[in-house]
């Protein structure tokens, strides 16, 4: 799930204050489902234009995929999902929503799960590409439109997050995307929070590591994160202290301990 340049038109500098800590443990344990975020605001963002473009109703993705999904629906419902999670809301004050203008769907028979990327003439209209091949390949057919909306919400992040002027980690930038898609309720069953590996390995693996920041800090957090990425460009030593109080090695150390220790208490339940 590759994603390309993003839109970054200049930002200002300031830097905000550390969040404070929670002081209340809240970080969902293994076995917990996910919940969706509550919306803080019940205002509408601006939607983009949303197209759909199939190139091969004889593969049998394509009727898997129209089956199973109402495009004309669930692509604006998962738009605003997306930027609900990102940005709170279009009043917000601190909301600086990037400016994509329509995000079309491709869905073609190719190699992979998906990629998002912009158009050669304007960086403002976003493409996902979609392998039909691999939603024929979905299985049980109950998965069938999590797994697609799963995959859809993730490459939408990719189309509304900011990148830090192309400075952002990748890892990050696909653990915020797969932080989204969990929140969101679309995680498959295989994910599970795995603590090996650095901070920054990307997907599920970055993202729960995302989540344990979201309940120690509050609410916002990552929203916060994504707005410091508008803001600044990416330099690991000052950006985690700046934005958390904390170099990113001594959070995610924190992280692995706590849910080392969390695991080691359901073995012994
Ligand atoms: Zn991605």
């Amino acid at each position: 799930m590759v994603v390309r340049e993003q839109n970054n038109p200049t930002a200002p500098t300031s830097t905000p204050v550390p969040l404070p800590e929670r002081t209340q443990n809240t970080t969902d344990g293994p076995g917990q489902e996910p919940t969706l975020q509550s919306k803080s605001s019940d205002e509408s963002f601006t939607q983009p234009k949303l197209r759909l473009k199939l190139h091969d109703l004889g593969h049998p993705g394509s009727a898997k995929f129209l089956n199973a999904i109402n495009a004309a629906t669930v692509l604006p419902a998962a738009v605003e999902n997306v930027l609900h999670l990102l940005y709170r809301s279009p009043s917000d004050r601190d909301t600086t929503v990037p400016p994509t203008r329509s995000v079309t769907l491709i869905l073609r028979d190719m190699g992979g799960v998906a990629y998002t990327t912009g158009t050669d003439l304007d960086n403002d209209h976003k493409e996902i590409h979609f392998s039909l091949h691999y939603i024929s390949s979905i299985h049980p057919a109950s998965r069938l439109k999590d797994e697609i909306m799963g995959v859809i919400t993730h490459e939408l992040v990719h189309c509304y997050q900011w990148d830090a002027q192309g400075t952002c980690p990748g890892g990050l930038i696909e653990g915020i995307a797969d932080w989204v898609r969990l929140n969101c309720n679309l995680s498959p069953p295989h994910w599970k929070r795995e603590t090996g590996g650095d901070w920054d390995r990307g997907y599920q693996h970055t993202a729960y590591f995302l989540q344990y920041l979201e309940s120690r800090f509050g609410e916002g957090t990552v929203r916060r994160l994504n707005d410091k990425l508008r803001r600044d460009k990416y330099k690991a030593e000052s950006f985690w202290p700046e934005l958390l109080g904390h170099s990113v090695d001594k959070l995610y150390g924190d992280y692995v301990e706590k849910a080392k220790d969390e695991d080691g208490d359901l073995c012994s339940q």
